[in-house]
């Protein structure tokens, strides 16, 4: 599902999930039909759709709040904000770089649930003060209801595994112990993977012990979590790959090159052995895709006919590369084009590539230097 811009946040660009719409359009609905008639007996029904809709915006604030105060802490440590995601299940404020130390990690991960909390506590107390005094009793309860979901918001993020904001304070916490950054990722992500199958069990628990259908949520929830770890644990390995490495030094050299509209039929009667991926390129010369030879079987099941003719490289379903000059850091190129190959330049000229078989190479190099450190009988060798 796509997003959408709705404003900036201190110059930082702020999009919705069109998912996160029909939550709180959902939100809107039951608390305006179910929840508030509940506690508020009596009242209109405009009364309850307006309270319904207050809640329905009121999750929106409340996860943009979490996520500003991600941001500007973020900031504050020098850690650049690319825009702020309000999505299905709660928020993203995307940075684009990794906390410098373990005290800015802890801070930046640790001010969102503390903003939740803080919030539930005033709409909280605010909703008590006008129970107790039998002012707007539609506003009281509304106010609760939203005191509630902050503290819910709260309590789930404070959850330990990675991605949560929970994982992001264990990883400081074992980073600051360890002095270990990379092993301390490594470590809140298997917990993250824990913590998400632990959420799936309570799904399943909720729903075939209690018969509770809600659970199917939870385990929905639990299900992306696990997900989420796994492939932070990714991220994590190949940040670690990379270090602080340009485009040029994880390279590999430019393939063969063979034109797009050629047909595929062609690489198959005839493929390139000794190679293990040709660089597509259109009429004008310029490089339109890398091709992965092992993946072209995939990749015919799922390309589009064409109309007629023989299927040609170009209606395979291949991502378009980015071109990146060479002496750009690694990490930083590959956050910006993330899941694209890339060409790598020198002085606008290609001079090599980068896909997953260079991520892969990376990472096992690293695993390789990491190993050499710690295994003296590699060491002495
Ligand atoms: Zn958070």
């Amino acid at each position: 599902m796509r997003t959408i811009a709705v404003g900036t946040f201190r110059g930082i660009p702020v999009r919705i999930h069109a998912g996160a719409l029909v939550i709180a359009g959902l939100v809107a609905w039951i608390v305006g039909s179910s929840v508030l008639p509940q506690f508020v007996p009596g009242a209109s029904t405009a009364g309850y759709l307006v309270g319904g809709a207050v809640a329905g915006a009121g999750v929106l604030g409340s996860i943009l709040a979490h996520e500003a105060a991600h941001a500007i802490v973020a900031r504050r440590h020098g850690v650049p904000v690319k825009s702020i995601t309000l999505w299905l299940l709660g928020g993203v404020a995307h940075l684009e770089d990794e906390a410098p130390s373990p005290r800015a990690e802890a801070q930046i991960a640790g001010v969102g649930p503390l903003t939740s909390i803080v919030v539930a506590a005033t709409l909280g107390g605010l909703g008590l003060m006008l129970g107790s005094i039998g002012v707007a009793p539609l506003a009281a309860a509304t106010f609760l209801w939203l005191a509630l979901i902050n503290g819910v918001l709260a309590v789930f993020n404070l959850l330990p595994g990675a991605p949560l904001d929970g994982g992001r304070l264990l990883r400081a916490w074992l980073w600051k112990r360890s002095g270990d950054k990379d092993r301390a990722a490594a470590r809140a992500t298997s917990v993250g993977r824990v913590v998400g199958l632990s959420v799936v069990g309570l799904g399943a628990i909720e729903l075939l012990v209690l018969g509770n259908f809600g659970g199917l949520w939870t385990a929905f929830i639990g299900w992306f979590l696990y997900g989420a770890a796994g492939q932070e644990a990714r991220a994590g390995k190949i940040a670690a790959g990379l270090g602080d490495r340009r485009m040029r030094e994880v390279m590999s050299p430019l393939p063969t090159s063979v034109p797009d509209w050629s047909p595929v039929a062609d690489l198959l009667a005839a493929p390139p052995y000794g190679a293990s991926r040709v660089l597509a390129v259109d009429f004008g010369g310029d490089p339109s895709a890398v091709v992965e030879l092992d993946q072209v079987a995939r990749l015919i099941r799922t390309a589009r006919r064409p109309d007629g003719g023989a299927l040609r490289i170009k209606d395979l379903p291949l991502a378009s590369p980015v071109e990146v000059d060479g002496d750009r850091p690694a990490i930083e190129a590959l956050r910006t084009h993330a899941g694209k190959p890339v060409i790598v330049t020198a002085d606008g000229r290609p001079i090599g590539v980068v896909a997953e078989p260079e991520l892969a190479r990376a990472v096992a190099l690293h695993h390789l230097e990491r190993q050499a450190d710690d295994d003296p009988f590699v060491r002495a060798a």
